[in-house]
């Protein structure tokens, strides 16, 4: 493709940061956790860096619109890609109630035709392929590959910020599983060149509420055998899947996905990468994102997950308190602020509604607002109160 086909809008100038008070909260020793924060790109996750190849692409073969389905940050990465370039109309589809407003008001602001439809982020993605194999559309959803050349980025950056030292775990959550595959894709290329001499372990850490690859992977035992993963039992797990009616339900909307879409490439990247698969509550999620928040750069639930993951795999003794453990923080904090402002300021209304009807009980790290009169000693004995 000509270089000057190709579509940027200043993603990926993001940060690989020490984080040795969240690291404690883990169980790592210090100075052994890195969280990368993919907040920082121009739309805020991690979806920037393979929406500038995708988009790229779709330029580069003439496409006039394009699509695709998200639970939120894909959508808002589309529609900025659309509004700064002006070369294609976004198209966007999203389910029912089931996206944060800081995403909704992203594709709504940057002009998208947004396409509410009735129904989760399944039937949206179901539907998206559908119409735009019967429209033309270039989908950008990352069963595009070109969406998953640019998320391999992510790890290229990680490195540099290592100097080439291999950290010995990449932790990511796992939704669509474009990252993982991604991830995978990255490091086994990267030790072919030789530009790596081994290849970091990889956690995928998946909600509770959504846990698919959790299932398949470490209940049933399906893994990429090679390139002939176990397909029949991966059908019958979706058919019971449907015939059960079970569909995916976390606070972590980000990866809240009954069928992801990378589901064979993400069983390859585990293979290469001698990854591992954990699930963990929304309890944990949220425990998790406070502490990101009161010890680093805050973080939207899905990202969390990371977090809540790496704290379990040092449990069970998986990761060891000695070794050099990269989270993935995929999307900023200010995306779903709902879930953040429920967990602290625990008003009854808000947390019942939003948390408890998750099976969130407690928020142990709450940092609450303080009621005060409006009276200037009053306001100077709670300050001083609180050292
Ligand atoms: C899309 C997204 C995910 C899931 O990533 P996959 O590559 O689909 O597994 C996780 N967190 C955030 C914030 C996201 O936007």
């Amino acid at each position: 493709m000509p270089v000057e086909q190709c579509v940027t809008v200043g993603e990926g100038q993001t940060l690989l940061h020490a984080a040795p008070a969240v690291g404690r909260y883990t169980g790592l020793k210090p100075d052994r956790l890195y969280l990368q924060y993919e907040g920082m790109n121009p739309s805020g996750s991690f979806k920037d860096n393979g929406m500038s190849a995708a988009f790229s692409h779709a330029r580069f073969v003439g496409a006039k619109k394009a699509a695709c389905a998200s639970t939120g940050n894909t959508s808002a990465s589309l529609a900025l890609y659309s509004s700064v370039t002006q070369i294609m109309q976004a198209v966007i589809f999203i389910g029912s109630g089931k996206i944060s407003y800081g995403k909704l008001s992203q594709a709504l602001d940057y002009g998208a035709l947004t396409v509410q439809i009735q129904g989760d982020f399944d039937d949206a993605m179901a539907r998206v392929q559908e119409v735009s194999r019967e429209l033309g559309i270039y989908l950008v959803n990352s069963v595009n590959p070109f969406r998953l050349e640019g998320q391999k980025t992510i790890m290229y950056r990680v490195l540099e910020a290592l100097r080439w030292q291999t950290p010995d775990w990449i932790v990511v959550p796992g939704g669509n599983l474009g990252n993982s595959s991604a991830f995978g894709k990255a490091f086994s290329e990267l030790h072919e060149l030789g530009l790596i001499d081994r290849i970091p372990r990889l956690a995928v850490i998946n909600a509770g509420g959504a846990r698919t690859l959790y299932d398949l992977v470490e209940k049933q035992g399906v893994c990429w055998n090679d390139g002939r993963p176990d397909l029949d039992r991966i059908e019958g797990y979706f058919r019971e899947m449907d015939a059960a009616g079970r569909r995916a339900s976390t606070i972590a909307s980000a990866i809240e996905i009954n069928r992801p879409v990378n589901l064979h490439k993400c069983l390859r990247a585990l293979q290469w990468c001698k990854g591992v698969v954990r699930q963990v509550s929304d309890q944990e999620i949220l425990d998790a994102k406070a502490q990101v928040g009161a010890g680093g750069l805050g973080c939207e639930p899905a990202s969390a997950a990371s977090v809540a993951g790496t704290k379990v795999l040092v449990e069970e003794g998986i990761i060891s308190p000695d070794e050099r453990v990269v989270c993935i923080l995929t999307g900023h904090e200010l995306k779903d602020p709902t879930a953040t402002v429920a967990y602290h300021t625990h008003d009854a209304k808000y947390f019942d509604e939003v948390l408890r009807s998750r099976g969130v009980e407690r928020a142990q790290f709450a940092n609450r607002a303080v009621q005060v009169k409006n009276d200037l000693g009053e306001i100077v004995r709670v300050i001083e109160s609180r050292g």
